[in-house]
């Protein structure tokens, strides 16, 4: 099949690079003309595992550039999948989305299928189809379909490759079948909606996730004040076929592009339909809490956090990207700053984005580098290679052997018999 992809990010050129592989041609439009013209030297904009070599191994099926008018024309499915951040008041900014669809409404030149892949509030699928209509001339038939993208970034391609489903949503069936077809190769579930519960799938997966963590976050903390051992509470619920272990694994909080952003905009769209969203609301606060404990916790190993040598060890929100956007770090390093700490941080893939957010702490290239006069180590990414530190070296290297660890990687009685004094969360 003839495919466009408009917007060329985290999920944009994953969704491209796969399609491609499962063999159709796709044409990947974006606006950054910087991004466009790396992609074409073979520089890829982001660092998600195996995406290279894939991106590499479907050169002749991928072509990368800004000309929108190209890809719009000479597709017959055409994906939107630009960003949709937050706006200062938790709602989602529908600005790229309303651009990506005016553009197709320009160039339209034919029968098109518009997929919408980012994630946007309820009703957008019918806010697109009008935006196209309005802006186009020719007044081509097209169809609007909603199937929004549910990958993890880090395991990004794995996750394309072997959905758990594929949510489809539209008014024409047929179209939906057609974009269905798309998707035949990954022999999974296809679930065929309306466009409403398609959009509406998409957040409220997100927000249960998100809710998942606060939920364990705050027995972890229940745990601290009553002596019990989170991570063995956690393993003793997941067993529990209805409960599942995924998702709850306590720590300092939830981060990244989409659960603080889409939950937000969950939370916006249930007060503008009159509905307070408690437990949302909750799931939010809680969130706010958990990366705060993070200082009182150092602040409880050193008696003063003012000033202190700290070492960070982790920026990226999860493992195995190099994304820090609303990363659980960038809040510690800047309330850490603020108390006049001197910082060394070393992340194995987000260091030069880290670079263009915060200034004021020392980036290092490993984390032997952090540990060397650190008072206190803080774990806020689970990185396997942070689980495979030699910790009686970090130890020597340490001014005092102090470790706030965030996510739970190291074994509390193992680190406490190397002699280090150990706080993680939940683990009382
Ligand atoms: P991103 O910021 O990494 O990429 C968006 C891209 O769109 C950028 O390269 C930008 O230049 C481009 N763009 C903006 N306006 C454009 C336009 N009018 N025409 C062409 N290109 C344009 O965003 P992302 O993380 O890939 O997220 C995209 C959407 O997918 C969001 O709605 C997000 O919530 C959703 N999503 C993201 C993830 C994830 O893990 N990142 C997972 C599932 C869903």
């Amino acid at each position: 099949m003839r495919l466009c992809v408009i917007g060329v990010g985290y999920v944009g050129l994953v969704t491209g690079a796969c399609l491609a592989d499962l063999g159709n041609s796709v044409i990947c439009v974006d606006v950054d003309k910087k991004k466009i013209q790396n992609l074409n030297k073979n520089i890829l904009p982001i660092y998600e595992p195996g995406l290279e070599e894939l991106v590499k191994r479907n050169k002749t099926r991928l072509k990368f550039t800004i000309n929108l008018k190209e890809g719009i024309q000479k597709s017959d499915i055409i994906f939107i999948a630009v960003g949709t951040p937050p706006k200062e008041n938790g709602e989602a900014d529908l600005t790229y989305v309303k651009d990506a669809a005016k553009s197709i409404g320009k160039y339209i030149n034919g029968y098109k299928i518009i997929v919408d892949k980012s994630t946007v509030p309820v009703g957008m699928g019918d806010l697109v189809e009008s935006i196209i209509e309005d802006t186009s001339k020719a007044k081509k038939k097209f169809d609007v379909v909603s199937c929004p993208e549910f990958l993890r970034e880090g395991s990004a391609l794995h996750d394309f490759m072997n959905p758990d489903r594929i949510v489809i949503g539209a008014k024409n069936k047929i179209a939906a079948n057609k974009v269905a077809e798309i998707f035949k190769p990954l022999n999974t579930k296809v679930i065929i909606t309306d466009l409403r519960s398609a959009e509406m799938i998409k957040y409220a997966s997100n927000s249960f996730l998100a809710t998942k963590i606060s939920f364990i976050n705050e027995i972890a903390n229940i745990c601290e004040k009553v002596g019990a051992d989170v991570e063995t509470v956690a393993m003793g619920m997941g067993l529990d076929k209805r409960i599942g272990r995924l998702f709850l694994n306590a720590g300092a909080g939830f981060g990244g592009s989409c659960f603080p952003k889409d939950v937000s905009a969950l939370i916006n769209i249930a007060l503008s339909e009159d509905y307070d969203p408690i437990l949302l609301k909750a799931v939010m606060e809680i969130n706010k809490i958990q990366k705060k404990s993070i200082i009182t916790k150092i602040k409880k190993m050193l008696g003063t956090v003012e000033g202190r040598s700290i070492g960070i060890l982790g920026i990226a929100f999860k493992p195995e990207t190099d994304d820090i956007r609303e990363a659980v770090s960038l809040d510690v390093m800047n309330a850490l700053l603020e108390k006049g700490c001197r910082i060394k941080a070393y992340d194995p893939a987000a260091i030069e984005n880290a670079k263009k957010m915060i200034k004021g702490v020392k980036y290092v290239k490993n984390a032997y580098e952090v540990a060397e006069n650190a008072e206190c180590l803080v774990v806020l990414t689970e990185w396997n290679e942070f689980k495979e530190l030699d910790l009686k070296k970090i130890k020597s290297l340490m001014k005092s052997p102090n470790i706030v660890d965030g996510r739970n990687i190291y074994d509390p009685d193992l680190v406490k018999k190397l002699g280090f004094n150990y706080t993680g969360v939940g683990r009382s």
